[in-house]
């Protein structure tokens, strides 16, 4: 596979006054133009390690580096919550979509879009605006650029939270279970999407429980669970047909 875009050595993470560590030390890298799925139960921190990785959280040991370049570094004991220091420009580069759209309900569409890259990183208005529209018509929402986020279904207010992050221009964009809070209705039209930012070659780190679809997504698979690796795998076909470790085999099959 191409170079490591994001490199991850030997990460802990505690949380201040949790028994055990979230993670004991893991390892892993995502190449550049691929896309890695995480897998594992409920608790095992996929959205942690995404958290870790976007900045969000401090970690406690091991380093992240993003194009080969340490952009975080473990400190033991330092557990208080908030963001690592980070510059600007270096946030920009890691974008991120959650669970559940955190849109500005008093934003139209095309504002909750265009609102950072104007305010923030002082990009001239109307090529934002602009950029931001072709965003919408790659994602089928063009005619909802001037709606507010109540009048939007789940599935297309997260299709907006995507473009929201792609205006940033981001190397490596984040997806933590984004369809997790949709009617199972509006599932496919947000994947789609997703398939299609893959297509296109962006690299990406995506959470998941939506199994056909990591299948379909990924170019790598790492199961976590209980503080480290459970399992990982470069070939995404064989490991959905045959995992080799009980604890996947057993996770696989609450699926079927
Ligand atoms: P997942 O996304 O896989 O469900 P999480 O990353 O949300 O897992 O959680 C991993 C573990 O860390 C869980 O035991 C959870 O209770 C704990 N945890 C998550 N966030 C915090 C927090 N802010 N403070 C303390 N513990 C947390
Ligand atoms: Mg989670």
């Amino acid at each position: 596979m191409s170079e490591p875009m994001l490199t991850v050595d030997n990460l802990l993470k505690h949380y201040a006054g949790a028994e055990r560590n979230v993670f004991d030390g893991i390892s892993f890298d995502v190449p550049k133009g691929k896309v890695l799925v995480i897998i594992g139960p409920s608790g095992s921190g996929k959205s942690t390690l995404l958290r870790c990785v976007a900045g969000l959280e401090p970690i406690q040991g091991g380093t992240i580096a993003l194009n080969g370049q340490v952009i975080d570094r473990g400190e033991p004991g330092n557990e208080k919550s908030g963001r690592a220091k980070r510059s600007s420009q270096l946030r920009t580069k890691i974008g991120m979509v959650f669970q559940s759209y955190d849109l500005f309900p008093n934003r139209t569409v095309l504002g909750n879009i265009t609102m950072a890259p104007v305010m923030v990183q002082k990009r001239p208005k109307p090529d934002v605006e602009r950029e931001a529209m072709e965003l919408l018509k790659r994602v089928g929402l063009a005619d909802r650029a001037q709606a507010k986020p109540h009048e939007l279904s789940g599935g297309q207010r997260q299709r907006v939270a995507i473009c929201r992050a792609l205006i940033e221009h981001p190397e490596l964009m984040l997806m933590d279970e984004v369809t997790a809070a949709l009617d199972p209705e509006m599932v496919h039209e947000v994947l789609d999407v997703v398939l299609e930012l893959a297509d296109a070659g962006q690299t990406m780190l995506i959470v998941t429980h939506e199994m056909q679809f990591a299948r379909a997504i990924a170019d790598k698979v790492i199961m976590i669970d209980s503080g480290g690796i459970v399992e990982t795998s470069d070939d995404p076909e064989a490991f959905f047909a045959h995992p080799t470790t009980q604890r996947a085999q057993e996770f696989l099959r609450t699926f079927e």
